[in-house]
């Protein structure tokens, strides 16, 4: 079972990758957008970690709506009401639970995934973070390890797309041939549950 604490160090581990990778998040991001997803991520998953230390919510649900709240409130780019979004709707399908199983996480973040697209109106395919966590979410139901995996992949598999979304999208055709930010720092997201589960 996944308690409140796992959510907890899914989140440290999440920011803890984003610090490591962050100068990468900014390379790919000078590529074919404006060079600050990196910070803008840095940012974000400090206030994340800093809020949870703070105020300490109790259930799984409460860990990633306040999350979700704080990347919406500290990251300006498209990126923080996106990941927000990610977490915050998560969060609430999880309800008030002290603890969810690996399927009822799966039903969840497809919710949320759902929602990011929803929000951006970006589908698979458009060279987005939509690209990493679709596939994520499908390979959930495989375990963590999986989720991982397909999450790498599909970021990988941005690289020969044109960006139909985002900043990326007004390079048109030269945006081919760069691996998108956004599906980088998913990869890296989905990759951090590993690390929350080995602790
Ligand atoms: P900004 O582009 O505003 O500077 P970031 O650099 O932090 O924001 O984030 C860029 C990433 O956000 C892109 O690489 C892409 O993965 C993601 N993104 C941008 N627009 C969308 C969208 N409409 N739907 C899904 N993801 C998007
Ligand atoms: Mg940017
Ligand atoms: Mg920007």
């Amino acid at each position: 079972m996944l308690d409140a604490d796992f959510f907890r160090r899914w989140m440290t581990a999440a920011a803890a990758a984003v610090d490591r990778e962050a100068e990468r998040l900014t390379a790919l991001d000078s590529a074919i957008g404006d060079a600050d997803h990196g910070s803008n991520l840095q940012r974000g998953f400090a206030a994340v970690t800093a809020v949870l230390e703070k105020d300490a919510p109790q259930t799984p649900g409460a860990v990633l709506t306040l999350a979700g709240r704080q990347l919406i409130s500290t990251v300006g780019g498209a990126s923080g009401p996106l990941y927000g979004t990610l977490l915050r709707r998560t969060g609430k399908a999880l309800g008030e639970a002290a603890e969810v199983d690996e399927e009822q996480f799966a039903v969840a973040l497809r919710t949320g995934v759902d929602a990011v697209m929803a929000l951006g109106g970006a589908a698979p395919g458009d060279k987005t973070m939509v690209d990493a966590l679709v596939p994520a979410v499908d390979a959930l139901g495989e375990g963590f390890g999986a989720a991982r995996t397909a999450a790498e992949q599909g970021a990988e598999a941005t690289v020969p797309l044109q960006a139909r979304k985002g900043r990326a999208s007004y390079l048109g055709e030269r945006s081919i041939g760069h691996q998108d930010p956004g599906a980088t720092s998913s990869a890296l997201l989905i990759a951090a549950l590993v690390e929350a589960d080995d602790e």
